[in-house]
């Protein structure tokens, strides 16, 4: 095994990479803010299939976080994560310092509309913004032909596919299926925070929307399945920010013309906030 080049400037990634094409090599990017999970590793994987040349980048983006969120506390263990990304052979780990992301003076910001609007971003108003003008930077400084997006974000896959098609960047967005802990859980570096009790209370998330789904495809009234899906998460102890049935490809609320949907949630247990979301197939008697 060979331990991936850590690149901790945009200056030694753009050699790397350039060295990778001289070479003839396709190009990946998997970004990531790190504490490394089976998740993440799916999407290297993924881009295995795809690029001889993938870089893993680890930054924790102060721009997507609230001054009332964990940027603090969120888990970093680089040495771990770099050893893991060794199993997987992978060839960069580009890992920048916030001071080399955002140099002394920076003053540009991005605002994304169209599938940012609702849903996290009713309680997390600057998360897109701030995602948008890192992935963007990163995307420039890496100029890979693909980045690797999880559905496990669905609504941040929806936006990035938007605004990397409005301003014509040249990489083929691919977004990768979510990976599940063996009780359904969603597997999130936030997973950590969760103690024994709650770490077994936080199934229910998958448990309600998989309930919520077989209903909604059997032709139930969606309205009165999304209450049931919130009360039942309220009774077990969250505090349930959303539960939302949308359009798959707008995030728009489902309508008539809404070929396939996707069930969004994101709820707190404690601290904790776990967002989720899977496929709906519409009934053949359309959305009741
Ligand atoms: P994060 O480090 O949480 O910003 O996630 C980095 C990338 O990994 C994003 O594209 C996420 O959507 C993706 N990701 C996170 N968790 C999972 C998961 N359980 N399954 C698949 N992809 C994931």
């Amino acid at each position: 095994m060979t331990r991936p080049r850590v690149h901790e400037t945009v200056a030694d990634l753009r050699e790397g990479i350039a060295a990778a094409r001289a070479a003839g090599h396709r190009i990946a990017l998997v970004p990531t803010m790190g504490a490394l999970h089976e998740g993440h590793l799916s999407l290297v994987r993924a881009a295995r299939e795809q690029a001889e040349h993938i870089v893993v980048s680890i930054f924790v983006n102060p721009a997507q976080f609230a001054p009332t969120e964990d940027f603090d506390a969120y888990p970093r263990d680089n040495e771990a994560d770099i050893r893991m990304l060794e199993e997987l052979s992978v060839e960069g780990v580009f890992l920048p310092s916030v001071a080399e992301m955002y140099p002394q003076g920076f003053a540009t910001g991005m605002t994304v509309g169209g599938p940012s609007a609702g849903l996290e971003s009713v309680t997390r108003p600057h998360f897109f913004n701030g995602m948008a003008i890192v992935v963007a930077k990163l995307l420039l400084a890496a100029l890979p032909d693909i980045a690797m997006f999880g559905e496990k974000d669905y609504q941040q896959l929806a936006v990035v596919r938007r605004f990397v098609a409005d301003l014509g960047i040249p990489t083929t967005i691919v977004g990768a299926p979510t990976v599940r802990e063996a009780d359904g859980l969603a597997m999130s570096s936030r997973n950590r925070y969760l103690d024994a009790d709650a770490r077994r209370t936080a199934a229910l998330v998958p448990q309600v929307l998989r309930q919520a789904i077989a209903r909604i495809e059997a032709g139930e009234p969606v309205a009165a399945v999304l209450a049931d899906g919130t009360a039942q998460l309220t009774q077990g102890g969250f505090a349930v920010d959303y539960l939302e049935l949308c359009d798959a490809s707008t995030l728009a609320p489902v309508g008539p013309g809404s070929l396939d949907a996707r069930l969004l949630v994101a709820a707190k247990l404690g601290k904790t906030r776990l967002i989720d979301n899977m496929a709906v197939t519409r009934p053949a008697s359309g959305w009741a």
